[in-house]
């Protein structure tokens, strides 16, 4: 309970700071960093189609790459089914998740899951947020979600489970500010995702191949775990050491053929 009321105040504190940083950026339009290189777009709007293609995303989620000509800017749909995203939707936004240009367009109510990410983790290129209801048993029970799959290794450090209780109290458990995308952040800490209770999850990679490959096998190996454990028995999962000796990196030939299907549909 002490934990709890500490951790209270603490968001509160930076939830006042954040404040004062999104008035002061939502009285500027934040300058654009320029066109983003068209195969980025592309890349981009690829992503949102597999994403959707396999099931991570529904109507619900999304997935952002950081602007390759501003490390301070990133690319995000204007609020849409993914499955629906084409080049035009593509916004830029700064790293308070401030809108460039809206065009009275409506902008997606967690995108500071994303500018916060790419604030907190230099290394980050494209982040990936989603509510398979594979990952959710996870999030809501004391079994950890671990590597047993040589192509979901990339967890092998750990998944750690963010708990928007513990740090906001009761809410309606959306990302809705800076300060609660900032709590994700801190709790994704280095590693490659963290779940959300009773919500989702959050993927990180340093290219949007990468987080493309990391969402669908991170759901598959959700799939596997349930299976394995449902079996009974003793589950064997992967050894640390075997986990960082097969992290599969950037999933780049199955991501030719994942976007040449998703593009010709
Ligand atoms: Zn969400």
């Amino acid at each position: 309970m002490a934990k709890t009321s500490a951790l209270l105040a603490t968001m509160k504190t930076m939830s006042s700071k954040h404040k004062v940083t999104r008035q002061r950026a939502t009285r500027r339009v934040p300058a654009s960093a320029g066109p983003a290189d068209p195969q980025l777009i592309e890349d981009l709007v690829a992503a949102n189609r597999i994403l959707a293609d396999y099931g991570v995303l529904d109507g619900y989620g999304h997935v952002s790459a950081r602007h390759d000509r501003d490390p301070n800017r990133y690319l995000l749909s204007r609020s849409l089914a993914p499955a629906l995203v084409t080049a035009k939707d593509i916004m830029e936004y700064d790293l308070d998740s401030n809108p460039v240009d809206t065009q009275d367009r409506a902008l997606y109510v967690e995108r500071f899951i994303h500018g916060e990410i790419y604030k907190a983790r230099p290394d980050v290129q494209a982040v990936v947020h989603h509510h398979s209801p594979a990952v959710i048993p996870f999030g809501v029970t004391t079994v950890p979600l671990r590597p047993l799959y040589h192509m979901a290794a990339f967890l092998w450090e750990g998944v750690p489970v963010f708990e928007i209780r513990d740090v906001a109290g009761m809410t309606d458990l959306l990302v809705r500010s800076p300060a609660l995308g900032c709590a994700l952040a801190q709790t994704l800490g280095n590693k490659a995702a963290a779940l959300m209770r009773g919500h989702g999850a959050v993927v990180v990679s340093s290219s949007l191949p990468g987080v493309v490959g990391r969402s669908i096998y991170l759901q598959l190996n959700a799939h596997l775990q349930a299976q394995a454990i449902a079996l009974g028995g003793t589950v064997t999962y992967l050894d640390p050491e075997e986990g960082r000796r097969a992290d599969p990196g950037g999933y780049q030939r199955a991501w030719e053929l994942w976007k040449r299907k998703a593009m010709t549909k």
